[in-house]
């Protein structure tokens, strides 16, 4: 049977706290699983060898904003939903980020490498990262990115000219270390954003218009092809709850959205209809 209960769950307020734990787990040899949001698909944050899990969502304060230098640094619980929402106040933005934001921490994200609406511009989101903060499973506490460089003024670069640190950590589930602070790029908010859908008869044809859409650079935020079976299942799943139609789905479905200066996406907009 598969064992998913910890023995303790420790719910740290602090980058020290989270050393000092690792540091006696390591003595009496208790594995530890960091747990952000715990909306990962693949059920990761599961103690799946008891010992403790690491919740990591009492850690939530975005610790700076820079308008200045474009970036922001957050500790590992800060959930999406709370950064859109200090960053929307200030007309910026962090175009990446997971369908399930109001649960999912930055943290969490990172050690997934994470993709979602914005993917199909700004990459996943360790092409955003700047540099972090992580406790190595000896306890001790390292940074990466350009602030590991005593003589960097601000954040500029996650790898700082030299071996990329930060990679590591980027995709690792957590295997390597406990992420506890993230430094990440940040925009200008897009004045506008538009979102459409197109249908194909085969899936040959939605993947040429999305390649188009790439010559021609659209600036297209996100794409999704969908099948039509799969709209029609979800339609008659959820449909009457939502007040949506029912509609004949055609059996290629390609969502778009795109987003930027509002003149660009007028634009944009009538470029693309004229590649359809
Ligand atoms: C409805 C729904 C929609 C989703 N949509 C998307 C989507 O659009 N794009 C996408 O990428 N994902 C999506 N997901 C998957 C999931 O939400 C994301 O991967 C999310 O970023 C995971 O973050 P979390 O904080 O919930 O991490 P958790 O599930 O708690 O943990 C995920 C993994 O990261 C490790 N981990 C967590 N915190 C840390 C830390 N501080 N340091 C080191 N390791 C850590 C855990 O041990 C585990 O291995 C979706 C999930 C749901 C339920």
């Amino acid at each position: 049977m598969l064992h998913i209960w910890p023995d303790l769950v420790v719910r740290p307020s602090s980058t020290e706290e989270i050393a000092e734990i690792v540091k006696i787990a390591n003595e009496y040899r208790v594995p530890i699983v960091p747990r952000g949001g715990g909306t990962g698909l693949q059920a990761e944050a599961l103690a799946r060898r008891g010992g403790i899990i690491l919740d990591l969502t009492r850690m939530d304060k975005i610790l700076d904003i820079s308008e200045e230098n474009l970036s922001v640094t957050v500790e590992a619980g800060v959930t999406f939903g709370k950064l859109d929402k200090a960053l929307r106040n200030k007309g910026l933005w962090f175009p990446i980020y997971p369908k399930s934001s109001l649960s999912a921490t930055i943290a969490g994200n990172v050690a997934v490498n994470g993709a979602g609406p914005g993917s199909a511009l700004y990459g996943c989101i360790g092409e955003q990262i700047l540099g972090l903060k992580v406790v190595l499973p000896t306890g001790e506490v390292i940074t990466t990115g350009s602030m590991a460089n005593p003589n960097s003024p601000r954040h500029y670069l996650r790898y700082a000219f030299g071996p990329d640190i930060t990679g590591l950590f980027i995709g690792s589930l957590g295997a390597f270390g406990i992420i506890t602070e993230v430094d990440l790029k940040i925009y200008k908010r897009p004045e506008e954003f538009k979102h459409v859908t197109y249908g194909f008869e085969e899936a040959k044809g939605a993947m040429e218009f999305l390649r188009q859409l790439l010559l021609n650079n659209i600036s297209v935020l996100h794409a999704c092809i969908y099948e039509g079976d799969i709209l029609t299942f979800f339609i008659d799943l959820l449909g009457e709850e939502y007040g949506i139609p029912k509609v004949e789905w055609p059996p290629y479905v390609v969502s778009l959205t795109i987003g930027c200066r509002k003149d660009i996406v007028e634009h944009d907009y009538e470029l693309m209809l004229g590649i359809f």
